[in-house]
Order: C-alpha cells, then structure tokens, then sequence
C-alpha cells in the first residue's frame, strides 16, 4: 500500500533503525520507546491487523513470531518480555499495517491499562 508508513519502513522509502531483515519480514526499533528495549517485527506483505486471518497470513504471523523470540535472545531479554499485537482502536492500534511489539529489559506490569 503506497501511503502505508510500514510499508515505506519495509520498502526503506522511511528511514528506520533495522533490526534484522528477511524474504518475510523486517523489524526495527520502535521510535518511542516504552521499554528499554522495544522492537517492532513487520510483515513485507502489507495486511491491516490479525482481525482477518487466513492460512498464508498464519504462517507469516508464526513466522514474526519466530524472529521475535530470536530477536529478544539475541538483546539479552533471558528474564522475559512482552509479544504484543495491539488490534484495532479498542485494542490501541495506531497503524494499520499488522505488527508485533517486542518489548523487554524491565519488569512489565499487567494488565496494561
Ligand atoms: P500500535 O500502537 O500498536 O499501532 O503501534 C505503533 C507503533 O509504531 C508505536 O509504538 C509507535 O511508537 C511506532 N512508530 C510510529 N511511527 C514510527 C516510525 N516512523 N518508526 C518507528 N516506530 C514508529
Ligand atoms: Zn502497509
């Protein structure tokens, strides 16, 4: 989608702090920060949100979920951290391009608020 800030991340039209990058998705660093460390994993085919699932979407979610977790060994997060896929304005979603937060390096509180 050509007016979709994520997509303009993913397509490096928008500059970003990369993370890590693949055939499937890309992550970077959340501009604002709410945790010491806070990283946003992507997909390169742009969907809106898990609101509307299918089988191909499954695998890409699995997959954001994969480079997630390798993501938060490699900053050192061994005590824990957050996946977060916020859905929707109920569920705080700011951008319509579907994303997992990956949030770690303090104790979390929950529920979030
Ligand atoms: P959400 O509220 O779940 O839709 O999350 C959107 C996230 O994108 C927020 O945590 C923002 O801080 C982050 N964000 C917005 N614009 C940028 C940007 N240009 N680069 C990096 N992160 C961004
Ligand atoms: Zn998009």
């Amino acid at each position: 989608m050509s007016d979709c800030l994520f997509c303009k991340i993913a397509n490096k039209e928008i500059p970003s702090e990369k993370i890590y990058e693949d055939d499937v998705v890309f992550a970077f660093k959340d501009i604002d920060p709410k945790a010491p460390f806070h990283g946003l994993v992507i997909p390169k085919m742009h969907f809106p949100s898990v609101k509307e699932m299918d089988e191909e979407r499954a695998k890409i979610v699995g997959h954001m979920v994969m480079v997630g977790s390798r993501i938060a060994a490699d900053q050192g997060l061994d005590n824990g951290f957050r996946m977060v896929i916020n859905t929707g304005e109920d569920g705080g979603q700011t951008v319509d391009h579907c994303h997992l937060h990956i949030l770690g390096g303090r104790s979390l509180q929950w529920p979030p608020g």
